[in-house]
C-alpha cells in the first residue's frame, strides 16, 4: 500500500509520520525543535520515519506561519532562524518526493475534516488554541489557503476595535484574550494565585488564603506554574478569577466563530490545541457566549466540538494535502 510522508513543524516540536490512504499511521516520531540547524534535525527525523520502510509517494508539510505558498517559504514567528526559509524546496531536495506545503492550523482543519471531529462537515473551521491561536477552513472538502497561503489566521481577527494592542500590531485580536499565555496573564493581573483553588496548599499552620502572592519581582518562587493548564484546574475548582479568565477568552472565541459563520457559513468549528484540554471550563462558557452573540439562524446553528485527533490532526491534514496533490499531479 502507498504511503505519504507527513511532516508537522512547530516552534517547540517537529513531527513526522508515514500515513496511508485511509489516514492510518504506519510509523511516527517527534523531536524538540532546535534553536538552530532545524533542517538537520528534520532530516534525522525523516530518516527515522522512512528508513527501512515503504517508499512514500509524496511529502506533505504543515508548518507554523506566516508562509508564502507561491514561493514555498516559511517565517514561523517562534523560529527566528527561519525567515523566508525555502522549506518546500529543501524537503523536496532532501527526499526526492513531490512536496506540498500549508499552514499548520490549515492542516489541523484538514485532518479533522478527513478523519477527526469534522468528518462530513460542509464548512469546517478548525481552531488551534495554544501559545498562539491559528485556524483553517475546509469548504466542501477543499482547504481554503488564500493567495499567499495565510487564510485562516483567525487568532488575529479583531473582536474589539477599541480593545487591547496585540503583539501582531493589531488591536483587539482574539489571541490577546484567548491564547494560553494571555489567559494566564489576565488572570494574574486580576489577582489569581496559581494552584490555590485546585491544590491543598493551605496547611493548618501554613500561609493564609491571601498568602502565596508573587514576590515583588513578579516571580512566584514555588508552586504550580502560572500557565493555562494550572488556570484550567483552578477554574474547574471554582476559582472565580480563573473562571472569569476562561469566560473572557471564550467570549472572544465566540465572537470570532460567529463572525466566521456569518462570513462563509461555517457549520462546524473544531477546537484543538493545548488550551482546548481545559474542557468544560472553556466549552461551557463558549456555548453560552455563542448563544448570546449569534443572531441569524445559520450563525446560531454553528456546532462547536473539541478535537478528536489532538496533536495528530496536523500530521493527518498534511498527509491528506499530499494525497490530493499527488492525485491531481498524476
Ligand atoms: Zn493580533
Amino acid at each position: 500500500m502507498n504511503h505519504i510522508l507527513a511532516i508537522d513543524i512547530g516552534g517547540t516540536k517537529l513531527a513526522a509520520a508515514l500515513v496511508d490512504a485511509s489516514g492510518s499511521v504506519l510509523r511516527s516520531a517527534t523531536r524538540p525543535t532546535p534553536r538552530q540547524q532545524v533542517m538537520a534535525a528534520l532530516g534525522g527525523l525523516i530518516e527515522e520515519v522512512t528508513g527501512g520502510g515503504p517508499e512514500p509517494v509524496a511529502a506533505g508539510i504543515g508548518c507554523a506561519g506566516p508562509l508564502d505558498l507561491a514561493a514555498g517559504t516559511v517565517s514561523p514567528v517562534n523560529m527566528p532562524s527561519w525567515r523566508g526559509f525555502p522549506l518546500r524546496d529543501e524537503v523536496r531536495e532532501l527526499t526526492g518526493l513531490p512536496t506540498v506545503l500549508a499552514g499548520d492550523a490549515q492542516c489541523m482543519a484538514l485532518g479533522e475534516h478527513w478523519v477527526g471531529a469534522g468528518q462530513h462537515s460542509r464548512a469546517l473551521l478548525g481552531i488551534v488554541v495554544s501559545t498562539g491561536i491559528g485556524g483553517g477552513l475546509v469548504i466542501d472538502g477543499t482547504p481554503v489557503l488564500g493567495p499567499t497561503g495565510n487564510a485562516g489566521h483567525v487568532g488575529h481577527m479583531s473582536v474589539d476595535p477599541y480593545g487591547e494592542r496585540c503583539e501582531c500590531g493589531g488591536r483587539g485580536c482574539v489571541e490577546r484574550y484567548a491564547s494560553g499565555p494571555n489567559l494566564a496573564r489576565w488572570a494574574l493581573e486580576n489577582g489569581w494565585t496559581p494552584g490555590l483553588a485546585s491544590s491543598n496548599r493551605r496547611r493548618p499552620d501554613g500561609p493564609s488564603p491571601d498568602g502565596g502572592a508573587p514576590s515583588p519581582d513578579g516571580v512566584t518562587p514555588a508552586g504550580p506554574a502560572a500557565d493555562a493548564r494550572t488556570l484550567a484546574r483552578d477554574a474547574a475548582a471554582g476559582d472565580p478569577v480563573a473562571v472569569a479568565a476562561f469566560e473572557r477568552g471564550a467570549r472572544a472565541l465566540a465572537g470570532m466563530i460567529a463572525s466566521m459563520a456569518a462570513a462563509v457559513e461555517v457549520t462546524t468549528a473544531v477546537i484543538g490545541g493545548g488550551v482546548s484540554q481545559a474542557g468544560p471550563v472553556l466549552f461551557g462558557p463558549l456555548e453560552a457566549a455563542l448563544d448570546d452573540i449569534g443572531g441569524l439562524g445559520f450563525v446560531r446553528a454553528v456546532e462547536v466540538r473539541p478535537t478528536t485527533l489532538g496533536v495528530r490532526a496536523g500530521l493527518a491534514g498534511a498527509a491528506r494535502l499530499a494525497w490530493d496533490y499527488s492525485r491531481s499531479a498524476s
